[in-house]
């Protein structure tokens, strides 16, 4: 039976030194139903004062709050004595030779990351990061409507593992917080070119559609294209994929509409909207104008 986030009162439990040695307690904070499917979780230190600002930790989510790479980070900046007792300097140390140490560190790997990194720099010179290797599970797994449990299966692993032994194939928590990352960097990009096309005076066209899910969520599609101007080839993106959560009327989506243009500043260059005639888009369209 899967777990239900939304209505659970207590976290499950997590077998883990950082929360058996009492370092840590984790709050399940209340549902809130404007982020639904996702329960804050709230880390506390307990090796501050109970009066520091500091030991409340950013808060994380289910997908999240397994990842131990900043409150080991914490600990060490923070107390050092318990990161000590708690064995994270040898393990951090172990087996890296000194010399192929690297200082180049990026704020979303931490101490295991790094690990792997120098251990796969040290014996295949120019060879992928973890990083990396979790941005292309993300393409490949988007790209081709998978789940995200593809990149735990077994024969996945295997299959990275045979590719270079020293890898390891990232877990899927991993994964959750570097989509986000991947899908805000990206975003930005998307914006750039169409912030460029309107430089170029260009204009965009959208097509709508309405459409309710297997499990009966309420979405509209919406994609967008224009023709470039330098090389007269035609662009093509999904905008975006809005979850309604109110009635689908006429009314709601323009509302929803125009505040997705308004994310991308395109809202007084659309040109054309295609969509079916259902009585609701007629309303949007009549709204639009
Ligand atoms: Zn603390």
């Amino acid at each position: 039976m899967a777990f239900n986030w939304e209505t659970t009162t207590i976290l499950p439990e997590w077998n883990h030194i950082l929360v058996n040695s009492n370092a840590f307690s984790l709050e399940l904070l209340p549902y809130n139903p404007a982020t639904p499917g996702l329960r804050q979780i709230k880390p506390i230190c307990n090796k501050c004062p109970s009066n520091s600002p500091k030991r409340i930790l950013p808060l994380r989510n289910q997908y999240t709050y397994k990842l131990t790479t900043n409150y080991i980070a914490y600990l060490k900046a923070n107390h050092k004595t318990t990161w000590q007792e708690l064995g994270f300097n040898t393990k951090g140390k172990q087996a890296i030779p000194s010399s192929t140490a690297s200082s180049s560190q990026t704020s979303t790997t931490g101490p295991l990351d790094q690990l792997v990194i120098q251990r796969q720099k040290a014996i295949f010179p120019g060879t992928i990061n973890s990083k990396e290797l979790a941005r292309l599970t993300i393409k490949y797994i988007v790209a081709n409507n998978l789940s995200f449990n593809t990149a735990i299966l077994p024969t996945f692993k295997e299959l990275i593992k045979r590719l270079n032994p020293d890898i390891v194939a990232p877990s899927q928590y991993y994964l959750y917080q570097e989509i986000d990352t991947y899908y805000t960097e990206q975003n930005q990009l998307f914006k750039q070119k169409l912030y460029l096309h309107m430089q170029n005076k260009g204009t965009f066209t959208l097509c709508l559609d309405n459409w309710t899910s297997l499990n009966q969520k309420a979405y509209l599609g919406i994609t967008i294209h224009w023709i470039n101007a330098k090389d007269w080839t035609l662009q093509s993106y999904i905008l975006r994929l809005e979850n309604l959560y109110k009635q689908h009327s006429g009314e709601n989506l323009y509302t929803s509409l125009l505040q997705i243009l308004k994310e991308y500043n395109i809202q007084n260059n659309i040109f054309s909207i295609t969509r079916d005639n259902a009585s609701n888009n007629n309303t949007l369209i009549s709204e639009f104008r």
